[in-house]
């Protein structure tokens, strides 16, 4: 089982093996906290995730941190929220899984996950933090895993579904 805690703070300062990033599908670099760890890793990040090809929702592609403390990002891009009815919450949960399937595959110990699909993409807080917490609960694997949660709401949610 891989173990979890939860922090309020920015992931670009995250001092680990891995940080995942809320991507899109083309890997160009966006709004958000994809936005923040773009400018934090420098311009490298960019010229590595256009190599990439890009990467459909819910799967994860990894590049190294560059100018981040951490040594690797791992991109996935989470669904688009529209009416639930659309395998949102089955898109969540693989990115959440595929992510940590990247880390072991490297060989991380330590990964930090922001809330993946929760800004820009709508996806419902309460929702997204259940699928979150069992779907790292349940990975089997000794990772420590960190969620950084950027504001209060986000990080109050988590707290409520990690307690339940
Ligand atoms: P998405 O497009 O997947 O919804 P967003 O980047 O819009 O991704 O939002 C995902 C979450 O990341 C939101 O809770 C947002 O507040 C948070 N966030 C934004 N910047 C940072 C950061 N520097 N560190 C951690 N989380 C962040």
């Amino acid at each position: 089982m891989a173990d979890l805690k939860l922090i309020q703070g920015d992931i670009t300062k995250f001092k680990g093996d891995a940080i995942v990033n809320a991507a899109n599908t083309g890997l160009v670099g966006g709004g958000g906290v994809d936005g923040a760890i773009h400018r934090a890793a420098g311009p490298e990040l960019d010229v590595a995730c256009r190599k990439l090809h890009g990467c459909p929702t819910g799967e994860a592609k990894v590049t190294p941190g560059f100018n981040l403390p951490a040594k690797f990002v791992i991109h996935t891009p989470g669904p688009i929220w529209r009416d639930g009815s659309f395998e949102e919450p089955k898109l969540l949960r693989n990115c959440y899984e595929n992510s940590l399937k990247r880390a072991v595959e490297n060989n991380c110990q330590t990964v930090a996950f922001p809330s993946i699909s929760t800004g820009i993409y709508g996806y419902p807080l309460a929702d997204a933090c259940d699928i979150a917490v069992s779907t790292i609960r349940h990975f089997d694997a000794p990772l420590q895993v960190t969620m950084v949660a950027y504001d209060e709401a986000t990080y109050n949610a988590f707290k409520k579904a990690m307690t339940a």
